[in-house]
């Protein structure tokens, strides 16, 4: 796997600041949402970006609410 300096290999990016980690020692701390990375989880192939382990719930259910 090729190292990602925009995600850190951790396959997502703060929604806020999309250049900082969302997870991770380097992790953006703002609070904001988790956003799949635009180079190396990109969804726009077949169907959903790839989850961190143990993530699934946080982000998919709060669209789905109302
Ligand atoms: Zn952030
Ligand atoms: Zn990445």
């Amino acid at each position: 796997m090729r190292w990602c300096a925009r995600c850190h290999n951790c396959r997502w990016v703060c929604e806020n600041y999309p250049t900082k980690p969302w997870l991770g020692r380097l992790a953006c701390n703002c609070g904001g949402a988790g956003a799949p990375c635009p180079i190396c989880n990109s969804s726009d192939d077949a169907s959903q970006p790839e989850m961190p382990e143990g993530f699934e719930a946080m982000v998919t259910k709060d669209d789905e609410l109302d």
